[in-house]
């Protein structure tokens, strides 16, 4: 069933869950494990990242097949298609469906990173034959798959904070709107910090017309350490007032007070969310569930 149709059908605000394919085979029954515990949530689907951090687009199929026959949960892989032929992405969407998945984040992806020493540091794209590739932008996979696959859903990614590489805020929008009109169901968020950059970008979109789900993603802020990972991957922005209130956690009372007012932030961004019309909030989990448990608690029933 497309994810879509569920979305439509849901008569109350959801959450999703989005994962990473564990590395190494011995992770798997452990992340299984967690996935499980997970399902306290309800979660109308929950996606499984491609190629992000390293990982095999084997994997990403697996874990995607894993999650629905062991434990019940509607899949979403995310596809990339930068450097990918028509063949590789044709091939791999009929592996989905083969497994019974025919839902798929359509994204662009990031080019591959430079050798160290060229000097193409977070320019990661400069040297790469954006010209005579086949796919340059998440909108090409969009209409790949609505024309060869029109039975497969699709979401595409937004960005409450334009993307780092776009030259203004409503070109950046524009190129959302160009996805959904190619053929995408809905969107799934960035991670963001500020639920005014969500309402903006909801705003703008419903005034150039679009009317589709826009369903924000929220990272729990777990450590100091991984909130400057994913900042260093995704350039969101960090409210002043958010990065104060950690620091002076971190001063008082270390990692553990760091987590609880990480804890604490999310919950009042949902509620916010909530309070905005969000449809749904999309949970990155980090493959942890404790967390994301917790706050689904201090929320309430959705
Ligand atoms: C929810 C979510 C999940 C993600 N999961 C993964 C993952 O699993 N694996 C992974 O590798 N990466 C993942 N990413 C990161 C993503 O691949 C990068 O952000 C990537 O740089 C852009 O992908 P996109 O699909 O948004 O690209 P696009 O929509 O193509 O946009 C990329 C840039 O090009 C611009 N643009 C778009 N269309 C046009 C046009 N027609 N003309 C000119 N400019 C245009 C946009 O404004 C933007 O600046 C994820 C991102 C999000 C938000």
């Amino acid at each position: 069933m497309k994810l879509i149709e569920l979305i439509q059908k849901s008569s109350k605000p959801f959450y999703s869950l989005e994962f990473f394919p564990p590395k190494d085979a011995e992770q798997v029954p452990s992340f299984l494990q967690t996935a499980v515990k997970l399902k306290a949530l309800n979660p109308l689907f929950a996606s499984v990242t491609y190629g992000a951090g390293g990982g095999s687009q084997d994997n990403t199929v697996e874990i995607s097949r894993r999650l629905k026959e062991e434990c019940g949960f509607e899949p979403m892989p995310h596809l990339t298609c930068v450097g990918a032929s028509r063949e590789s992405i044709t091939e791999f969407l009929e592996r989905l469906r083969a497994i019974g998945v025919q839902n798929i984040l359509a994204l662009r992806g990031d080019p591959p990173k430079q050798a160290p020493g060229t000097g193409a540091a977070n320019t990661a794209g400069a040297q790469y034959d954006w010209f005579g590739a086949s796919f340059k932008h998440a909108s090409d996979l969009v209409r790949l798959t609505r024309s060869c696959f029109p039975d497969f859903g699709m979401a595409v990614a937004g960005y409450p904070a334009p993307h780092p590489e776009s030259d203004s805020f409503e070109n950046d929008r524009g190129h959302i709107k160009t996805k959904l009109d190619a053929g995408a169901d809905f969107v799934v968020t960035q991670l963001f910090f500020d639920p005014r950059e969500y309402i903006d970008l909801v705003t703008r979109l419903r005034a150039m017309g679009v009317n589709k789900p826009i369903i924000p993603g929220v990272l729990p802020i777990q450590s100091f350490e991984s909130l400057r990972h994913v900042l260093a991957l995704c350039g969101a922005n960090v409210p002043a007032r958010l990065y104060i209130a950690l620091e002076e956690a971190n001063r008082q009372g270390g990692a553990e007070a760091v987590r609880e007012a990480g804890l604490g932030f999310a919950v009042d961004q949902i509620r916010r969310l909530l309070d905005a019309g969000a449809p749904g909030i999309h949970l990155y989990t980090l493959n942890r569930s404790e967390t994301c448990l917790r706050i689904a608690e201090a929320v309430g029933r959705l």
